[in-house]
This record gives C-alpha cells, sequence and structure tokens, in this order.
C-alpha cells in the first residue's frame, strides 16, 4: 500500500488457507432477500442444498448442515456419538488436532494423543499397532484430520481405514474434511468414515458460518445411545425436520442459496477437473519454494497437501514480520504461524475459487516479499513454477491425463 493512503487498489490477494474468495456467482445467490424458512420456496432450496451436500462428501447416507463454523461441527460430531469417559485416539499432526483433542477433554471425553513433531500426517501403522492394543475395545473412536491445514500435511484416508479394519477394531471413525473437502478427493462411503467433520469457507468457497456432519449407518446407531449432552448440534431433530426440507431452528438461509450454488460450481468444473486443478496449484506452489531453497513444514512428499503450503523462513527471519511486510507492500495475506514453530513459518493456501494465474500472482508477491525483507532465496521460483505449469497443459501431458 502507498504509504499515507488508507486504500490498497486492485484485489487482495487472500492467500491464506481459508476463508477463500467468495466467486462472484455465490456472492450473487446469497445476495437476495430473505425468505421464509417455514415456506415452501425454503424447503426446494433446503432439499437440493441437503442432496447436493451428499454429492460432494460423496456418500449416500445424510449430511446434516449446522449454522456454526467447522468448530461447531467437530463438537457435533463428537456430543451425538459419544459418553462421558469414552476413550478416543486422536493423532497430533498439528494446531487443529490439537484443538479437537482440547475440545473433547472438555466436553469429557479421554482422548489419547499419537504424539507427532507437526511434521507429517497421520501414520496409518501406529493407529493400527494402538487399536491392536486396545482389546477390550475401551477407544471408541478414530480421529483424524484428512488434511492438517495448519502445516500442510495430509493424511490417507483409505489407508487409516484398512488400518482400523486391520487390527479388528470397532471404533468410529471420524474424520475432519475441513480444508479437503471440494479440493481433494474425498470418499466418505467408500472409505468407511463414519463422521466427516466439513466447513464451508475453503473449497465450498462460501463465507464462514456453515458446517457439515456426513453420517453413516453406523454413527446414526450409536447416536441413539450416546450420552453427551447436546441440544443445538443434536442430530435426531435435524435428521426429522430435514426428512421434509427444514431445520429445528432458523437456518442460514441466504447461505444455504450460496452453497446451492457452490455445488452447482463444482460439478460444473467436474469434481475430478477440481482435484487434478488443486494437484496441480500444490505442485507449482512446492517447485517455487524448493527453488527458492526454503524448506516445507510437511517433509515427506507422501504427506503433501494439494490445498496449503507450510514454508520456513531461515534461521534469525521473523515470519509474522515477513506476513505483515508483504501485507502493507503486496497487498497478500498468508496464514499465520502455530504450536512449536509459531513465528518460524507462513503458509501459502492453493484452495477454493483459484487457479494458476492467480497463483503466479502470489508467488511473485511472495518472491519479491523475500527480497524486501533480506531473506536469502536463490531467485527465480516463480519461473520454476511457470515452468511447471506449462508442462502440465502441454499436448503430452493432457493425453496422458486422458
Ligand atoms: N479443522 C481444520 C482442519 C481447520 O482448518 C479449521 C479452521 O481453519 C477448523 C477445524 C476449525 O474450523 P472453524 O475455524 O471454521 O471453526
Amino acid at each position: 500500500m502507498a504509504q499515507n493512503s488508507s486504500r490498497a487498489a486492485g484485489r487482495h490477494f487472500l492467500q491464506i488457507p481459508g476463508p477463500t474468495p467468495v466467486p462472484d456467482r455465490i456472492l450473487r445467490a446469497i445476495d437476495r432477500p430473505v425468505i421464509d424458512h417455514r415456506g415452501p420456496e425454503f424447503s426446494k432450496m433446503a432439499k437440493k442444498a441437503l442432496e447436493g451436500i451428499k454429492t460432494i462428501f460423496k456418500t449416500t447416507n445424510p449430511v446434516i448442515i449446522f449454522t456454526a463454523t467447522g468448530t461447531g461441527a467437530w463438537e457435533a460430531a463428537l456430543t451425538n456419538t459419544l459418553s462421558p469417559g469414552d476413550k478416543v485416539l486422536m493423532v497430533e499432526t498439528g494446531q487443529f488436532a490439537t484443538l479437537w483433542k482440547k475440545m473433547a477433554e472438555r466436553l469429557g471425553l479421554k482422548p489419547e494423543f499419537i504424539p507427532g513433531d507437526w511434521r507429517s500426517g497421520a501414520d496409518p501403522a501406529a493407529i493400527e499397532a494402538r487399536l491392536r492394543e486396545d482389546k477390550a475395545h475401551e477407544i471408541k473412536a478414530v480421529c483424524v484430520l484428512h488434511n492438517e491445514t495448519s502445516t500442510g500435511c495430509a493424511s490417507d484416508i483409505a489407508a487409516i481405514r484398512k488400518a482400523i479394519d486391520a487390527a479388528g477394531h470397532p471404533a468410529l471413525y471420524m474424520v475432519d474434511t475441513i480444508s479437503s473437502l471440494a479440493s481433494t478427493d474425498y470418499r466418505h462411503d467408500e472409505w468407511g468414515v463414519d463422521v466427516a467433520v466439513g466447513g464451508a469457507q475453503k473449497g465450498l468457497m462460501l463465507p464462514p458460518g456453515m458446517s457439515f456432519n456426513a453420517l453413516s449407518e453406523k454413527s446414526i446407531a450409536a447416536s441413539k445411545t450416546s450420552k453427551l449432552p447436546k441440544s443445538f448440534f443434536a442430530w435426531d431433530d435435524m435428521l426429522n425436520m430435514n426428512k421434509v426440507g427444514f431445520f429445528p431452528y432458523t437456518p442460514a438461509t441466504l447461505m444455504l442459496g450460496g452453497l446451492v450454488e457452490g455445488i452447482e460450481m463444482l460439478h460444473e468444473e467436474g469434481l475430478d477437473n477440481v482435484f487434478a486443478r488443486h494437484d496441480r496449484l500444490g505442485e507449482a506452489v512446492r517447485r517455487a519454494v524448493k527453488h527458492w531453497g526454503l524448506e516445507m513444514l510437511c517433509r515427506d512428499p507422501k504427506y503433501y497437501s494439494s490445498t496449503v503450503t507450510a514454508i520456513f523462513l531461515p534461521e534469525g527471519h521473523d515470519a509474522d514480520a515477513f506476513r505483515a511486510l508483504a501485507l502493507e507492500t503486496f497487498n497478500i495475506s498468508y496464514g499465520a504461524s502455530f504450536g512449536p514453530f509459531a513465528g518460524k513459518y507462513f503458509r501459502i493456501g492453493h484452495l477454493g475459487d483459484t487457479n494458476d494465474a492467480t497463483i503466479i500472482g502470489a508467488l511473485a508477491a511472495t518472491e519479491m516479499a523475500l527480497s524486501l525483507a533480506g531473506v536469502p532465496h536463490k531467485k527465480g521460483g516463480v519461473q520454476a513454477a511457470m515452468d511447471y505449469f506449462i508442462t502440465a497443459h502441454s499436448a503430452p501431458a493432457r493425453a496422458a491425463a486422458e
């Protein structure tokens, strides 16, 4: 931003890993007169949203839509299925896994953390080993994050399902898909997930304030005997009212219109194309980072996230000061850093309604900010990303993908 100016010209580069930029089509879908949430127009729209969101989770089971952020859907997943004192197995992948564990403690559960160093995804073998030890089946749920937004490490949800099955353990399987859903492939039914937690403000391209629980027959059965208190988040009232296209209380009517539009946009692009786009954007960002000679938080390629990349600054360089400088100078926002590495890294989000050219712009701003901040790096990271995009879009690469 120019000195002595209160306005930054041009578009803000919102490169945080969610909330993501809301496309005009969704803004227009939301920008309409409020309708009666007990009327026929509403129920038609709600049924469309409730059916549509199932196609995004890839499930034929009900998906519950909450007027709450993702944190609310975390709480709903736990309180609807578990009872006081139940053991839950969680994996320390980063900040959000840690917050979910803290929530479990507050709710009166007994979470057990498989320790992690915040630099990888969840290890299916470690989960299997712990479940095999639990001969009395005291562990009632395994909770993992598909994508740990705070570190840029993703976990293999299908492999963890296999690990639970290999251990012959009956625990419920709960998966946080908040920063993966509608950006990377997620298959609720096929991967045997019992409760998926989702959020509106990332791959679904909506503003924050809406979240989801995708269910299974097993989790619905568990909800009938679960004893943790729940009221606002109770599934039973929701399931009953949703059958006729209504909610037990006033839902976010206009946001539901936005959700219908967002789902339509995702299917127009084609989910597989959406996933391929995110894979491509993630790879381009990593090519730039590697060229710059900077280190990524996620240290093993098998855990690389297609939606967010966390990048260390070298010793002696403050990542928060770097973010502030980039915002001030180039009008770009990055994700902050957490936990053991607070102040040491920044995150580039590459998810939602974004494309190759936007990512090149973001990488160019980043490369300029690195120079201005005096961070040692090899120039040409943007070129490396561009070269990758050119190759990815070249005729042979396209033919191979078809
Ligand atoms: N889980 C993950 C993976 C997240 O990225 C976030 C937020 O970014 C949350 C949970 C919490 O969601 P919310 O901030 O919408 O409550």
